[in-house]
């Protein structure tokens, strides 16, 4: 999550303000501008609403991006509800409130706020790793799905 996004509109106003500026200037201008002062001024009025709609753009994809991150966030928090914790491990809940399957990783949980489900190894039974961080975990306790 960016954190540049107010800035956007904040500079966005800017320009729009010094748009509006000469857009007023332009109004009030005396008749006897000549055509190349005013050629200029108008110059100047079209990069600043092309600055402000470059800006807005920004603006709205950071604002898309937010709206990713609060439904990704959201749906982790509606997932942590449907879940049941042994030995410390987040499971996933069956029906009858009974953990089932292998937990997820805790580390993920912590550092990236994602669960990502421990898979069995080659190895012992209870030995497992994380798919994304590659953490290995041992003497897990994996419960029957149901
Ligand atoms: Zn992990």
């Amino acid at each position: 999550m960016g954190g540049y996004c107010m800035v956007d509109i904040a500079g966005a106003l800017a320009v729009l303000g010094q748009a509006i500026g000469i857009a007023k200037d332009l109004r009030e201008i005396d008749r006897g501008l000549d055509a190349g002062e005013f050629k200029a001024r108008m110059a100047d009025l079209y990069g600043s609403l092309a600055d402000v709609k470059m800006a807005l753009a920004d603006a709205q994809e950071e604002l898309k991006a937010k709206d990713k991150a609060i439904s990704e966030l959201r749906g982790n928090f509606e997932k942590r509800a449907e879940m049941v914790e042994r030995n410390g491990f987040k499971y996933e809940k069956a029906a009858d409130g009974e953990p089932q399957g292998l937990p997820f990783c805790p580390r993920c949980e912590q550092n990236l706020g994602r669960f990502y489900r421990l898979a069995q190894t080659n190895g012992p039974r209870g030995t497992v790793k994380c798919p994304e961080c590659k953490s290995d975990y041992t003497h897990v306790q994996g419960f029957n799905w149901r």
